[in-house]
């Protein structure tokens, strides 16, 4: 186990809220974070000590922001692998790489989950119009057709109906490879947030209840449903293989289905998430500590919850516009973002509710 004392530099890749609320988390234990970003308004780098504003596949910027940094992690999964390969030997980077590269590939991520005992949805790889014919004969409707890389909050995504047009799907996605999954009939969508330290110790939050709207989390609760709870076992069983199979260091998220038939796996983020937020004040460490913990090598802190119940509501779009009567309520705990502009369907802050 390497221990990086207060005082050495976190790099971030990604500046968004993630890495901004990393960034508060690795402030409150001394550390110092370097963000690394493409877009010059970075949120996380409003709240940090350096920012490197340089494109994700600048060697010479990369090679710099790595030279300043004591370990390196990254707050965005869609970080392209090839240029962080070039620089993994300037300092240590965690997650691994390895993470990164499952999670890019939809496919890759439900292979590696079933490789792992795991339930997925049925799926087909298509590559073209054709195979969309065949993925859809293969596995019926009602599917869902998401591209393969880069798709995130329901972006990238056509829900295909029974004797739906299949040209304005394909439409749709642009034509990019694409994966055909079966609808999941479930009752509750949930998550396991694990951290992973580099002892290889593995400890679980309280597991949320996930309620989405447009394919947007708009709401968890922890601690979950009894229905939800009966299947968390072999949920965190298959999250800490795939978090073992990796040699996994931080916080990993895997999103379930909760179905008549147990579990079933529908994604893994390979960083803290958003269905995390509430362990800011609603758990005893927060995701955000954990994960600074676990990559610069400190003893993990306590995941329990530290209210009965914890609820955390996004603020989307003009959602956020309400934060004064939001404060008016002394028990609610709001974080803004500090995006500028409101936008449908864009993230702009959460608030907490702790029920003792
Ligand atoms: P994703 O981007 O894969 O997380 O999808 C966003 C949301 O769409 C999920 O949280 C679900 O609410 C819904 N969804 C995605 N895939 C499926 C599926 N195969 N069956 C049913 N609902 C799905």
């Amino acid at each position: 186990m390497q221990t990086l004392p207060p005082g050495s530099t976190i790099g971030i890749l990604g500046g968004g809220q993630l890495g901004r609320m990393l960034s508060v988390a690795a402030a409150q234990l001394g550390y110092r974070c370097h963000i690394y970003a493409s877009d010059n308004n970075s949120i996380a780098a409003e709240v940090s000590a350096q920012f490197t504003c340089a494109q994700d596949e600048d060697i010479a910027s990369l090679t710099r922001f790595a030279e300043s940094c004591d370990v390196i992690t990254f707050e965005f999964e869609n970080v392209p692998v090839a240029p962080l390969q070039e620089i993994a030997a300037l300092a240590p980077l965690h997650p691994p790489i390895a993470a990164l590269d499952i999670a890019q590939n939809r496919i890759a991520e439900k292979n590696f989950a079933r490789d792992h005992g795991g339930t997925t949805a049925p799926f087909a790889e298509v590559t073209d119009r054709p195979s969309l014919d065949k993925a859809i004969a293969e596995i019926g409707t009602p599917a869902i057709l998401k591209t393969i890389r880069m798709g995130y909050d329901g972006k990238g995504q056509s829900r295909i109906r029974p004797g739906d047009d299949l040209d304005r799907h394909w439409d749709a996605v642009a034509q990019q490879p694409c994966v055909a999954e079966g609808f999941v009939t479930f009752d509750h969508e949930f998550s396991v947030i694990l951290v992973r330290g580099q002892d290889g110790e593995i400890r679980f939050w309280n597991t949320p209840h996930n309620i989405h709207e447009d394919g947007i989390l708009a709401l968890s609760v922890a601690p979950a449903p009894a229905a939800i709870l009966e299947q968390q076992d072999d949920a965190r069983a298959l999250a800490a293989k795939m978090a073992e199979a990796m040699d996994y260091v931080g916080v990993l998220t895997c999103e379930f289905f909760a179905t008549k038939n147990g579990p079933v796996f529908n994604e893994m983020a390979p960083r803290v998430h958003n269905s995390g937020h509430w362990t800011i004040e609603g758990a005893i460490t927060s995701q955000f500590e954990n994960h600074i913990r676990a990559i610069c090598g400190l003893p993990l802190g306590d995941t329990g919850l530290a209210a009965k119940k914890v609820e955390m509501h996004n603020l989307i779009g003009a959602q956020a516009d309400d934060w004064q009567s939001l404060l008016s309520d002394g028990t609610n705990h709001l974080h803004l973002y500090g995006k500028g502009e409101s936008r449908p369907g864009r993230k702009m802050g959460h608030v907490t509710k702790l029920h003792f």
